[in-house]
């Protein structure tokens, strides 16, 4: 493992730094590290291997469509993706069209080029919140509200006005008839797993409805699952103009979706935009075994019932470390009393348990939903311990 880390910094861009692991395999909810140490892994790739490692079903499904057709490129249609189109409108609803990306930055891209091709320029502005996450390319970035992140790359062609995230007076304040829309997180994940305030998106909702700004939401972490319902917003029953997803869709394959409805389904003209790979065969094959077995196995129950077992019994640990936890689903904080999640971080890593230090107070936890009760009782027990390590 140290041979690979000194070729990783020898080869690849400084920009992720060296990480501290190298993993080998996985399967289910273990992985194995290049000197043969299992883990449970309980970030599965950052939200994304929602069927955890090696599923049987996305292996064929993926084995199969590689083996039948790879690439097309959208000069050709193949069915792959009609037939995802229909089952995401399927589970979201009402009268929509879906563009198909490779990852979550290029949904929001598509979504800001969207909105502005729907309103034109007589709308000069956007509005996103503070510390929120939407990507790293250029036009994601400037709605990007987490300053560390965006500000070394400023200034953007971009007008972007940023509201306390939460604040519904702000928002209001902050969106006029002048507004093309409102880019919002229902669950603020790279902040630390910071849920909207109850009725919060309600009231963006009717801020949009009454100036005629988009709402677009961000679920390209919190869909497909991951709080117990297909999509976030459907907790809330509100209803986004625009919807990008992207993270657990493909299970661990590269796709993204920015999804419209009413006059932000049909607003992209011939031409006006495109992807290569965007919609490729195999990752949409991959897309569609990962809602298949979601579905199959009642992995919306599944997530809801373990995830609150988790959080009960994380809560019910009493440590001068822990603060509490918050999110929902399998999708949740562990809130320290003190910045040390880098500590417990590694803590957990070395008690065989991979998670991820969000933020200085926060420890992110977004396991694959899959993931047993047995395995979940085998991390809070080690809890304690862990913090122990860390304090
Ligand atoms: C991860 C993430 C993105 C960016 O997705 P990439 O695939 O890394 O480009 C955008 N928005 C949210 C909410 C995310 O969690």
């Amino acid at each position: 493992m140290n041979d690979l880390r000194k070729r990783f910094e020898a080869a690849l861009m400084p920009n992720y730094g060296v990480p501290p692991l190298a993993l080998a395999r996985g399967e289910g909810c273990r992985v194995w590290d290049t000197d043969g140490n299992a883990y449970l892994d309980l970030i599965g790739g950052i939200a994304v291997s929602v069927l955890g490692h090696g599923h049987p079903a996305l292996v064929q499904a993926v084995s199969a469509q590689v083996a039948t057709l790879a690439h097309t490129s959208n000069l050709f249609l193949h069915e792959p993706e009609v037939l995802l189109a229909e089952r995401l409108l399927g589970l979201l609803g009402g009268d929509g069209r879906v563009f198909f990306t490779n990852s979550g930055t290029e949904a929001n891209e598509a979504a800001y080029k969207l909105v502005r091709r729907h309103t034109g320029p007589d709308r000069t502005y956007v509005v996103a919140a503070d510390s929120s996450f939407h990507g790293r390319t250029m036009g994601a970035l400037a709605l990007t509200g987490k300053a560390s992140i965006r500000e070394p790359f400023g200034p953007f062609a971009a007008d972007v006005r940023f509201v306390t995230y939460g604040s519904v007076d702000e928002l209001r304040a902050a969106v006029t008839g002048d507004c093309a829309a409102v880019f919002l997180e229902p669950t603020q994940g790279e902040a630390g797993v910071i849920p909207a305030p109850e009725g919060y998106l309600a009231a963006a909702r009717a801020i949009c409805d009454e100036t005629g700004a988009a709402l677009v939401l961000d679920e390209i972490q919190s869909g497909v699952g991951r709080t117990g319902t297909w999509f976030q917003h459907q907790h809330e029953g509100v209803r986004p103009d625009v919807i990008t997803l992207a993270k657990g869709l493909g299970g661990g394959l590269p796709i993204g979706a920015c999804v419209g409805f009413g006059p932000y389904a049909t607003a992209f003209g011939k031409g006006d935009h495109g992807s290569t790979f965007g919609g490729n065969p195999v990752a949409c094959a991959a897309a569609l075994a990962v809602l298949d077995t979601i579905e199959r196995e009642g992995l919306l129950e599944h997530v809801t019932k373990v995830g609150d077992q988790l959080a009960a019994a994380v809560e019910a640990i009493d440590h001068p470390l822990l603060a509490g936890v918050r999110g929902r689903g399998l999708w949740r904080a562990i809130v320290l009393a003190e910045p040390e999640s880098a500590a417990v971080e590694a803590a957990a890593r070395d008690a065989g348990f991979l998670v991820n230090a969000v933020a200085p107070q926060a420890v992110r936890l977004a396991p694959p939903l899959i993931i047993a009760p047995d395995e979940v009782a085998s991390f809070v027990t080690a809890l304690p311990g862990i913090l122990g390590a860390a304090s």
